[in-house]
């Protein structure tokens, strides 16, 4: 299949919606990462998607709207504490979980009877789903255990021949996935950090948890809340390891560390713009904010530059400490060592 590049003029995004609603494949920019869009309400389109990424078909996909006018067409109901979420973070980098309409195919929730929903706060996104018609079901645009894509140029390495269409809309802003929060349990609770915090829920008045499977592997008998989560994740070819503490510990720790790699090609990936020798080093930087936009493009060009081991520096410092640690120690199959 031929990969059409398209940019974020008038008319390729009009003939990006005519390609989404005949039933086909674009991958598009938000907030986020980027998404591989179909149809919500087209079944052979939302198959196609498991296909491209070779994703598990038990494995989820989010509904993407550009309006909260579309919420009644396809969440079957809306619980209080879920419209104060919507009302204050959406537009935003929040997915809500809701009981489903029967018109949402069991394709695209994977046979579940609930639905996860995002308004993505992105311009290029919102101009695409408006442009379709319809709301747009997508997962990230990558293939199924690979980092998720932050740039036009990830997408391409992976899905080129794969899917009808790819926006090229720079670069990601917030740079891993949205915040996911279920609202069918008995409390709120976050099933993946992301962009809003647990703080920011907390501000504005919810009683929510934080499901206890973000920062650990899920056992082999557990039945996870979020299906994704039981999944090889972010996994880059190189041997991450994560060294987490304060600046001086975590340092010295690396240094030590580089001397045993046994010839090996070594690479760092920087908080703080240390001098490593024989290292290839790539920077995370300073805040957890800037490490969350960094992290998946450096996982990738570790990959690209011949790196085969390499050491995360890692200091949780602000709100989105939680979303970088769960995607960093994934990508590390926790592999951390606490200094
Ligand atoms: P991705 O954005 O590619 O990481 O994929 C969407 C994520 O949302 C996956 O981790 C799914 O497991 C999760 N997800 C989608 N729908 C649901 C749902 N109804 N309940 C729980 N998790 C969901
Ligand atoms: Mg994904």
């Amino acid at each position: 299949m031929e990969t059409k590049l398209l940019t974020t003029s008038e008319k390729d995004i009009n003939t990006a919606g005519g390609i989404i609603a005949d039933g086909g494949l674009v991958a598009f920019p938000t907030e986020t990462v980027y998404g591989l869009g179909a149809s919500a309400f087209d079944i052979g389109a939302a198959k196609k998607i498991y296909a491209a990424k070779g994703r598990p078909s038990d494995n989820p996909l989010i509904v993407h709207i550009a309006d909260k006018l579309q919420l009644s067409d396809i969440a079957a109901e809306i619980p209080n504490e879920a419209k104060i979420v919507i009302d204050k973070f959406m537009p935003g980098p929040i997915t809500v979980i809701l009981k489903k309409k029967p018109s949402v195919p069991d394709t695209v929730t994977a046979g579940l009877q609930t639905v996860a929903i995002r308004f993505p706060s992105n311009e290029t996104a919102q101009r695409l789903i408006k442009a379709a018609g319809v709301p747009i079901a997508a997962p990230s645009a990558n293939l199924s255990g690979k980092p998720s894509p932050t740039t036009a140029a990830h997408v391409i390495a992976d899905m080129t021949g794969r899917i009808d269409a790819i926006i090229d809309g720079g670069a990601c802003d917030v740079g891993v996935e949205s915040t996911i929060v279920d609202f069918t349990g008995d409390k709120p609770e976050i099933l993946r950090p992301g962009g809003v915090t647990y703080d920011d829920l907390k501000a504005v008045g919810l009683d929510i948890i934080i499901n206890k499977n973000i920062l650990k592997s899920i056992g082999a008998n557990e039945v996870p809340k979020s299906p994704g989560m039981k999944y090889k994740h972010y996994a880059p070819n190189a041997e991450v390891t994560v060294v987490e503490g304060e600046k001086d510990a975590v340092q010295k720790k690396i240094k030590e560390l580089l001397k045993g790699v046994d010839g090996k090609t070594a690479g760092v990936l920087a908080m703080y713009g240390a001098e490593y020798d024989d290292a290839v080093i790539l920077t995370a930087g300073e805040s957890n904010r800037e490490y969350a936009k960094n992290l998946f493009s450096a996982l990738r060009e570790f990959d690209n530059l011949g790196v085969e081991i390499v050491f995360a520096e890692f200091c949780e410092k602000d709100g989105y400490g939680l979303a970088v640690k769960n995607r960093l120690y994934k990508a590390a199959a926790q592999r951390v060592i606490h200094v």
